[in-house]
Formats: C-alpha cells, sequence, structure tokens
C-alpha cells in the first residue's frame, strides 16, 4: 500500500509494506527517509516471529511515530535535536505518535465550541 500526504507543505510518499521492501526494515519497524521525503512502515506479513495481538494497532502506531518525523524534518528539527545517535528524542516522537488521537478530538471539540461561541457572539453583536 502506498499514498501520499501533504505534511507542512512538502508532498511526503507513504508505503506500508512487507520487510523485504526495504533492508532498512531489518532494523527497524519503520523509517523516516528525510531525502526523498518517504515514510516506510513495515507490515509484519512477512515475520514469522511476530508476537504481538493486533499487528494493526501495531501499524497505526508506528504510522503515527514515522509522520511524527516527518513534522520534525519539515519544521526543521532534523539529526542534532536531542538524541544523540537517532537525531530526534524518540520517547517524544513515541508520546506524540500514542496521545496524537485523543489530542486530535480534543482539540477539534474544542475549536469547534469555540469557533461556535464566537459565531453566535458575531450574531448578537450585528442584531
Ligand atoms: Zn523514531
Amino acid at each position: 500500500m502506498q499514498f501520499e500526504e501533504m505534511i507542512l507543505g512538502e508532498t511526503w510518499t507513504i508505503a506500508i509494506v512487507p520487510t523485504s521492501a526495504d533492508k532498512r526494515l531489518n532494523d527497524c519497524d519503520g523509517f523516516c527517509d528525510k531525502t526523498s521525503r518517504r515514510i516506510l512502515v513495515d507490515d509484519f506479513s512477512m515475520c514469522d516471529d511476530y508476537d504481538l495481538d493486533d499487528r494493526v494497532v501495531h501499524i497505526r502506531q508506528n504510522l503515527r511515530h514515522e509522520i511524527v518525523h516527518a513534522f520534525m524534518f519539515e519544521s526543521g528539527l532534523q539529526a542534532n535535536w536531542q538524541h544523540p545517535d537517532f537525531g530526534h528524542e524518540e520517547t517524544v516522537v513515541d508520546w506524540i505518535a500514542a496521545q496524537w488521537p485523543k489530542m486530535k478530538v480534543v482539540i477539534e471539540d474544542a475549536e469547534k465550541r469555540f469557533m461556535s461561541e464566537r459565531q453566535n457572539e458575531c450574531e448578537t453583536a450585528f442584531r
């Protein structure tokens, strides 16, 4: 599976593929190549020793993790930020990837309520 997403104004290609699709997947569950603006995430279909209960949950978590990296790369937070070996602070990336769906619900609801309240204020002001 492959598709494109716009991340901070740049087109990134995202592919969810078997481990055999790229040798770099032998060492990780996914990666973010800032030079080609490409994200690859392992679909674990070729892992004989895969031992988690829900592969889809795992893939979605990894996908969000790599998308967070892409946002950081496009923000100028690249190789020298925090983590001496990988560049990005992996705990922060994981935290954002794990909490983002819940944060998105709260932020969208808060913005909807704020805009609705603003709309009511504007309608009241012009009566
Ligand atoms: Zn990472």
